[in-house]
């Protein structure tokens, strides 16, 4: 049976309500990133590709004590800072984009941390993603909306895009959500992805927006064909 389509205006309801209850839900959704200061949260998202918050905080806590500043990042010797990095996955990498964004901090912007998208994304390393979670958790700036794993699943399985992009879906979610929300939409998306809306077995009996979400028997269907996984 063809899905109807959702006219915009229902839509538009609908995407209040699921933020009204997402905001109840999690009133105090926030960054899971431990930091400091905006290059401290700079350095974390960094770190954070393809790897647990958890694992990055671990690591950062030692991390920062050690590294103060852009300067410091900038001068370890060879060798160095992927040791003091080699808990996390792709660290030979991450540790050549540090290096190198920081030596450009210094030499491009006396070793802050700018505040522009086009900024930091000309620094090595830092992509729309990482630019987009600085900006808004660092300097409380709403110039985009993260887009990571969970932001991408929630978005198509609450039907708010089709686009499977993560540049597409930010631009489509930006024309859905108000831009006072941005920041903190992305972190109810993400908080409800890692509890609730888990990628391989949702918990949609228990979930707090079932009736606005048209996924809302993904779970049950999962459990249905794929028993035990
Ligand atoms: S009803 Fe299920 S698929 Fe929809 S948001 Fe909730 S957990 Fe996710």
């Amino acid at each position: 049976m063809p899905v109807p389509r959702e006219s915009t205006s229902n839509r538009q309801v609908r995407v209040h309500q699921i933020l009204t209850a997402l905001r109840a839900t999690y009133p105090d959704a926030h960054c899971e990133l431990v930091f400091q200061s905006p290059l401290e949260l700079l350095i974390a998202t960094m770190l954070s590709a393809q790897c647990t918050d958890k694992q990055v905080n671990i690591v950062t806590a030692a991390l920062f004590k050690k590294y103060r500043t852009a300067a410091d990042y900038a001068a370890a010797p060879p060798g160095v800072l992927e040791e003091d990095i080699r808990r996390i996955g792709l660290y030979r990498n991450k540790a050549r984009n540090i290096r190198s964004a920081c030596q450009a901090l210094v030499a491009r912007h006396a070793g802050e941390v700018p505040k522009t998208l086009t900024e930091l994304t000309a620094l090595d390393g830092v992509g729309r993603k990482t630019a987009n979670v600085v900006l808004g958790n660092a300097f409380g700036l709403e110039e985009g909306i993260v887009v990571d794993t969970h932001v991408a699943r929630l978005s198509e399985r609450l039907r708010l895009t089709t686009e499977t992009d993560p540049v597409k879906i930010e631009s489509a979610l930006t024309k859905l959500i108000p831009r006072k929300d941005w920041t903190l939409f992305s972190h109810w998306l993400i908080w409800h992805g890692r509890r609730r809306c888990i990628a391989r077995r949702p918990d949609c009996t228990n979930c707090e927006i079932r009736n606005l979400c048209p996924s809302g028997n993904l779970g049950t269907l999962n459990r249905i064909l794929a028993p035990g996984v």
